[in-house]
């Protein structure tokens, strides 16, 4: 053990192993046991479970679920959503960028508890204490934006937390470094910067979305650039298809674990060696289940603001089964947000998986964003001054890949990529309601 972990495994409860999945039994008493408290203590779930007809004994084991109504976005952010008196130690906000926002409020030992699971999954992927890790982050996400927001909202507190997890715990104990960039990334941009960057720093773990890397990726390689060399990358917060993972695995010469995370829940499941982009849901914290393409999440740890059939607004896929590492249990693939896809006449929906593979497999493409509406779709690719000729040949290529009519398409390398200021880089842009 080193210093870093000596301080910190004892202070967050981690024994620096991963742990091993308790019995079935465990999961339906703690499911029981979340859904009573969030009866009996929250206003908002007690008025909704009570309009359903249900009482704070209807759920026993984890099948219940299903008699329970499922937990809007917009319910999250009502104030009677907080189960109890304990103090809100920290309430982060997210998902501004994409439709309501909300505010997951915390606890002391759910922060300390989210903290230890987060520990848990980067041991997972090699990485110990101290180790030097990279983080790529959108503008939105750097230590300047959150403080400067944190000041116009008078939230002190924020402030502190903030200032504690990135100055003293990541810099300091994580040893991580931030690069944050602006989705003027996906426009004309150089890959060369992000690579001497990494290269300066030697990390053992790069942490970041997958569309930049992979963005990255597609551009050193159409230029020739030198790949830095990477011990493991974890990709979270969008979608890795399975092509683009097994090219950063390849050009990277390193191992990609997919995390499936957010504000709101907290690390849901982690791909293995063996698994692809599809992951582990880690079944002791988190029920996971559909609702037609949409994943349902329940969190069993946090009491504070208790989050119970929650939508999740991702399109997904589960399985259940024994994984080539020999793990028994349900494994989850993310297809993307469920209001971002396109149809074709057949009423086939694709998703930003499809985009991503489509993108994988153009090899002068290091990005592609498609808008519009079924019928009328405008494919803008990077990077620019694509001849016409070859421009039709992708065109004729995304057509056959979808099966959509040509006259349906129109593409062009010329047209802006519609990002947010933030840098968070949408595959989509489409006018239609889901
Ligand atoms: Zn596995």
């Amino acid at each position: 053990m080193n210093l870093r972990e000596k301080i910190i495994l004892p202070l967050a409860g981690f024994t620096g192993l991963p742990g091993t999945p308790g019995p079935a039994a465990d999961r339906s008493a703690r499911f029981a046991e979340l859904y009573r408290h969030a009866f009996r203590n929250s206003p908002v779930y007690r008025e909704k479970y009570s309009a359903a007809g249900l009482s704070p004994d209807s759920v026993k084991e984890l099948p219940d679920s299903i008699k329970l109504p499922f937990l809007e976005k917009e319910e999250l952010s009502l104030p009677g959503i907080k189960a109890g008196n304990k103090a809100t130690v920290v309430s982060l906000a997210s998902g501004s960028t994409s439709g309501p926002g909300v505010n997951t409020r915390m606890d002391g030992s759910y922060l300390l508890k989210r903290y230890r699971m987060l520990l848990e999954i980067l041991y997972s992927t090699g990485w110990r204490l101290g180790d030097a890790a990279f983080a790529f982050h959108p503008e939105e996400y750097g230590a300047a934006a959150l403080f400067s927001k944190a000041l116009k909202e008078g939230a002190l507190g924020k402030i502190v937390f903030n200032f504690f997890q990135e100055s003293v715990l990541y810099r300091l104990f994580h040893n991580r470094k931030n690069f944050l960039y602006s989705s003027a990334a996906f426009g004309n941009f150089s890959a060369e910067r992000y690579f001497s960057e990494l290269r300066a720093f030697a990390p053992r773990l790069v942490i970041s979305r997958p569309d930049i890397l992979c963005a990255l990726m597609r551009q050193a390689a159409m230029k020739g650039l030198e790949f830095p060399e990477v011990e493991s990358v974890l990709c979270v917060g969008n979608i890795l298809s399975s092509s683009g993972k097994a090219a950063l695995e390849d050009k990277f010469k390193t191992k990609v674990y997919n995390l499936y995370a957010s504000t709101e829940l907290g690390y849901v499941g982690l791909s293995c060696p063996s698994s692809g982009v599809w992951v582990h849901v880690d079944e002791d914290n988190y029920l996971a289940e559909l609702d037609g393409t949409e994943v349902i999440v329940t969190d069993f740890s946090n009491y504070h603001t208790p989050v119970i059939r929650y939508r999740t607004g991702d399109a997904g896929e589960l399985v259940r089964g024994r994984c080539g590492c020999g793990r028994e249990g349900l494994r989850l693939k993310i297809k993307g947000r469920k209001k971002d896809f396109f149809e074709n006449s057949g009423g086939e929906r694709f998703y930003a998986c499809d985009a991503d593979e489509f993108l994988a497999s153009e090899k002068e493409l290091y990005a592609l964003q498609i808008a519009g509406k079924t019928g009328a779709l405008g494919l803008t690719v990077r990077p620019g001054g694509i001849a016409a000729g070859a421009l039709n040949e992708i065109k004729n290529r995304f057509c056959g890949r979808f099966k959509i009519s040509q006259d349906e398409v129109s593409i062009s390398c010329e047209a802006p990529l519609s990002g947010t200021p933030s840098g968070k880089f949408p595959f989509f842009a489409m006018e239609h309601k889901a």
